[in-house]
């Protein structure tokens, strides 16, 4: 039997959140009902832009709904969440899930009793560079994760480790299976009166050590990961969308058909070292984030991130915070 479609809004129509509205209007099993927006400019902008309803009151759309997004400043995630929550909506919550670790244990426990779904938007987990790893057997000892971005307005709310350091904390904590043993780190201001930069070093408990660096104050984009274990070295660009892996064979046979085999020698054995580099498809994360919240909650697929994950990764996220914080002191 064919479930009704899910009714879905969409809370705070900013840079981002138009582009849920968008997209949940060309969605299939769901019927986009409405957006809010604090900013009544913005918001008529937008619903006349997709030709979707502008709500006036948050209260208002909320009673019409089954699930929404919530695309606000992060300083609002939890209000606007616990309000949804608390009335029985599934909500999908834009990174990081809340500023503080109780607000997102709160979160977690009413949604628990409410059987509501809360699935978080660390969309990097889609991306087709990190899941062309997938067919390897990754278990790396050494990772390093770099993020820089230019600077805007956007996300300065909060620290660069909530905002832009928290999508390589996720991506981190679901390749190393094994809990945090401990965290230095450093930041600085540069331009805001919060960390603009910062740089933690990871040790988890299997040994395995990551080092991350940040930075919102940088002339281009990059989103880069190094990542070594034995026999295997990968690199991949999140923002090119490429994934190099070198391997180490015993046996040229071993290798992929597309692979490019070298042999080499070491310790009187002769080996060969295979490079992929996976053609990866384009898509559009957003579109098949969206879709898996919609599908998880008519029960057909599972969250890509829950909000247990999206709730550890702000764990990481503020510990790292407060060394540096402590650091600066
Ligand atoms: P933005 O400032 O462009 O948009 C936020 C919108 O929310 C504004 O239109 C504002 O008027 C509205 N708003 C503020 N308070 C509100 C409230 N209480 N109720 C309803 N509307 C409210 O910000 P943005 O760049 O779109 O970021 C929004 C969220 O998305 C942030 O949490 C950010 O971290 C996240 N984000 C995630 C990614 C990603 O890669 N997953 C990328 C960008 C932003």
């Amino acid at each position: 039997m064919k479930n009704d479609p899910v009714k879905v809004g969409v809370i705070g129509v900013g840079h981002l959140g138009q582009h849920h509205a968008k997209h949940y209007k060309n969605l299939s099993d769901c019927d986009m009902i409405g957006i809010f927006d604090v900013n009544d400019t913005q918001s008529t902008r937008i619903s006349r832009k997709y030709n979707i309803p502008s709500y006036r009151t948050l209260e208002s759309l909320i009673n019409k709904i089954d699930a929404v997004s919530i695309v606000t400043p992060t300083k609002h995630h939890s209000s606007v969440a616990k309000l949804c929550i608390e009335r029985g909506k599934h909500v999908f919550i834009e990174k990081p899930i809340t500023q503080t670790l109780d607000q997102a244990d709160k979160l977690l426990k009413i949604a628990k009793q409410k059987n509501v779904l809360i699935q978080v938007g660390h969309i990097e987990r889609l991306n087709p560079a990190l899941t062309a790893l997938k067919p390897y057997s990754i278990n790396p000892k050494f990772i390093e994760l770099q993020r820089l971005a230019p600077y805007t307005s956007r996300g300065t709310d909060v620290p660069v480790v909530l905002d832009k350091m928290i999508h390589d904390i996720d991506i981190l904590l679901s390749l190393v299976h094994s809990p945090v043993k401990a965290i230095q780190a450093k930041g600085l201001s540069i331009l805001t009166n919060s960390v603009d930069v910062a740089h933690a070093r990871i040790r988890f408990e299997n040994g395995t050590v990551a080092s991350i660096m940040s930075s919102r104050i940088a002339k281009n984009d990059v989103r880069k990961i190094k990542l070594f274990q034995r026999e295997l070295y990968a690199t991949i660009d999140l923002f090119a969308h490429t994934t190099e892996v070198y391997r180490v064979l015993e046996n040229e046979k071993q290798g992929n058909p597309s692979a490019l085999i070298e042999p080499f020698h070491y310790d009187e054995k002769s080996l060969y070292i295979s490079y992929e580099k996976p053609i990866l498809e384009k898509t559009d994360l957003l579109k098949v984030e969206l879709k898996n919240f919609i599908s998880s909650i008519i029960g057909t697929e599972t969250s890509i991130v829950s909000g247990v994950e999206g709730r550890d990764a702000l764990q990481v996220a503020l510990k790292i915070q407060n060394k540096i914080i402590q650091d600066l002191h």
